[in-house]
């Protein structure tokens, strides 16, 4: 299955090659609310060796608790279109707005709802967490997502 997306502009266009469904989750936490300008950020995390990326980027670096981080923009627009960190080098945060076809998008995952927005009400059913969920929380729930996608088959 490949999925693509690029920025607004168009210069940057990306492509990735993944087994299953891309998994969104949301994150309602500040940092989120203002580096995006909105009320949430949208995220999808892909392994790096699936995600190819063509066009000129520009890259914002800080480094926080050792771990440096990475944000992609298009150099034409700014669109931002993916994260990555030094934590975690094999995994691209692709911030999944970008992707043709977002507004078939549906998070899998709330996190850091103790800071959402309090006009957003969330969907029965889909896990949701206080503050970041622990990866074998975040687990459970890809499967838990996996599982209603194969039931609705
Ligand atoms: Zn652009
Ligand atoms: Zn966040």
């Amino acid at each position: 299955m490949t999925e693509a997306g690029s920025c607004e502009c168009g210069s940057v266009a990306y492509s990735l090659t993944s087994d299953g469904p891309v998994h969104v989750y949301a994150c309602h936490c500040l940092n989120c609310q203002t580096r995006s300008g909105s009320a949430f950020a949208e995220h999808a995390m892909v392994p790096a060796s699936a995600f190819a990326c063509e066009g000129t980027t520009t890259t914002y670096s800080r480094t926080a608790n050792d771990i440096r981080f990475e944000e992609v923009f298009c150099d034409v627009c700014h669109t931002r279109l993916f994260n990555r960190n030094s934590a975690l080098p094999d995994m691209i945060f692709l911030r999944a707005g970008t992707l043709a076809g977002s507004q078939k998008l549906e998070p899998i995952v709330h996190m850091w709802t103790r800071r959402k927005q309090h006009w957003i009400s969330l969907p029965d059913g889909v896990p949701s967490f206080e503050e970041s969920p622990t990866p074998e929380q975040f687990g459970a729930a890809v499967q838990q997502a996996q599982q209603r996608n194969s039931a609705d088959r």
